[in-house]
């Protein structure tokens, strides 16, 4: 009973994801979507088919809060399909969906979204706590952040959240990261991509997560990624920072949005869209191509960053 088990040797899961055959890539981020179509879930869903035909995407991001408002209740709740496969139903977007854990996810039975018996019913669900997609041009990471958030456990108001598989929250955390630092030094792609539920930069509502700026975004920094992604607050914005080459790009749009709070003038802030929408991502081993959509499929903001770490503009 007093067993010790090492994860000293734990690595993160790698799921190789083939590029198009001259090495370039395409893909979509989505988040805070799944209300059975309510709140423009569906129209963000149309826009997201047509860009995505028009990019040929290889795949979909999702960037967690994936079942409103308290996860799914089981392996067969009807929300997920009320929510997901009924939804996303453009042909371009019967790709893979990399999806993370949200706040919300937790409020729930967090191994139901994680159960490969949901990829019999619809087999472009794909959901993981951490891991690595392994894109060749890029290197996505994909790190649970919800642990990380200290008043989930404090505070956690009328809320259950599902802890089964993180606690001893510490240690998790620590080995989490660990294998994300050495998963992140190791790396030989041209793009590093880490993609999380929580912001690191908001001038949203939900605002920076102290907890990822403290713990996380040093190893980011130390190892150089290109690129946060993440979710939570449900909006479009795009943040740069002095301390590093990193641009962080929260897509959380794809439901509920203009709740109309914003820190207006927010240091780093290069732009923010309060309503619905998505972005997309195209990517060659020499550049990177980044633009918000709103609901109508408007592109809003572009992002173009050159591989030598220190060139981009904004347009
Ligand atoms: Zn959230």
């Amino acid at each position: 009973m007093f067993l010790s088990i090492s994860n000293a040797s734990s690595k993160l899961e790698r799921i190789q994801q083939p590029t198009k055959s001259d090495g370039s890539l395409s893909f979509l981020v989505v988040g805070d979507w799944g209300r059975k179509g309510a709140y423009n879930q569906s129209q963000v869903a149309l826009q997201m088919g047509r860009i995505g035909d028009k990019m040929d995407i290889e795949f979909v991001i999702s960037t967690g809060d994936n079942f409103y408002d308290n996860g799914l209740t089981g392996v067969n709740d009807p929300a997920f399909e009320e929510s997901f496969s009924k939804i996303y139903t453009a042909k371009s977007l019967q790709k893979q969906w990399y999806n993370v854990l949200g706040n919300h996810d937790y409020r729930g039975d967090v191994e139901a979204q994680l159960d490969p018996i949901l990829r019999k019913i619809d087999e472009k669900w794909l959901c993981k706590r951490s891991f690595i997609v392994d894109a060749e041009t890029a290197e996505i990471f994909f790190v649970d952040t919800t642990p990380f958030v200290d008043k989930y456990f404090t505070h956690p108001e009328d809320h259950k959240y599902d802890w089964s598989g993180v606690i001893p929250r510490d240690k998790y955390i620590a080995n989490m990261l660990k294998d994300l630092e050495s998963a992140l030094t190791d790396s030989t792609a041209k793009w590093k991509i880490v993609v999380g539920h929580h912001t690191m930069f908001s001038a949203g509502p939900h605002g920076d997560t102290v907890e990822l700026k403290e713990q996380l975004l040093p190893i980011l920094q130390a190892s150089d990624v290109d690129f946060y992604v993440n979710g939570h607050d449900h909006c479009l914005e795009h943040f740069s920072s002095n301390e590093s080459q990193i641009q962080f790009l929260t897509s959380g749009g794809g439901s509920k949005a203009w709740k109309g709070e914003i820190e207006k003038n927010k240091p780093g802030m290069e732009f923010y869209y309060d309503g619905q929408g998505f972005m997309s991502v195209q990517l060659t081993p020499d550049s990177a191509q980044i633009t918000f959509f709103d609901v109508f499929g408007n592109a809003l903001h572009d992002l173009d960053v050159f591989n030598s770490k220190q060139l981009y503009s904004v347009t």
